[in-house]
């Protein structure tokens, strides 16, 4: 049984095999953050347990199928989804930044609805941007200081 560490020592020494573009287009980096999510988890969990020998299989093939056109490219998204929506619904964990476009784009909607009563349509809908902005900001650092974020 690999230990996160040892995985993420493998995909440190494999990264000099894939472009640069594509390690932060692939997200390689939520990859290893996953690994230590996984392992963390994997002390009560036994689906964990499985995803982590899966991810040092990974660890080994990913430049592979990051090279290897769209099939590899895919394939490697899919087992990453694997990895994070586990993560997500059994384990509470959350993308970065999810919140802050979401609640922009519901107080520009809550902005307009009052501006049409309210007659103030252009104050109304700024000022719903900006509060549904701070709000989600807000709550995207929450998300962050839990750690439990990738
Ligand atoms: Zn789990």
């Amino acid at each position: 049984m690999s230990t996160a560490q040892e995985i993420k020592d493998i995909i440190a020494r494999h990264r000099g095999e894939i472009y640069k573009k594509d390690y932060t287009f692939f997200e390689v980096d939520t990859f290893a953050k996953c690994v230590d999510y996984v392992e963390k988890e994997s002390a009560t969990c036994a689906h964990c347990t499985e995803l982590l020998s899966d991810m040092a299989n990974l660890a080994e093939s990913y430049p592979k199928m990051l090279n290897n056109g769209s099939t590899g490219r895919t394939e490697f998204q899919q087992r990453l989804s694997v990895y994070t929506s586990h993560l997500a619904t059994a384990h509470g964990y959350k993308r970065k930044g999810i919140f802050m476009p979401l609640y922009t784009m519901g107080g520009l909607a809550v902005g307009a609805l009052a501006g049409l009563i309210s007659g103030q349509f252009l104050i109304c809908v700024a000022s719903g941007m900006i509060i549904g902005y701070i709000i989600g900001c807000s709550l995207d650092h929450r998300a962050v200081r839990t750690g439990k974020t990738f």
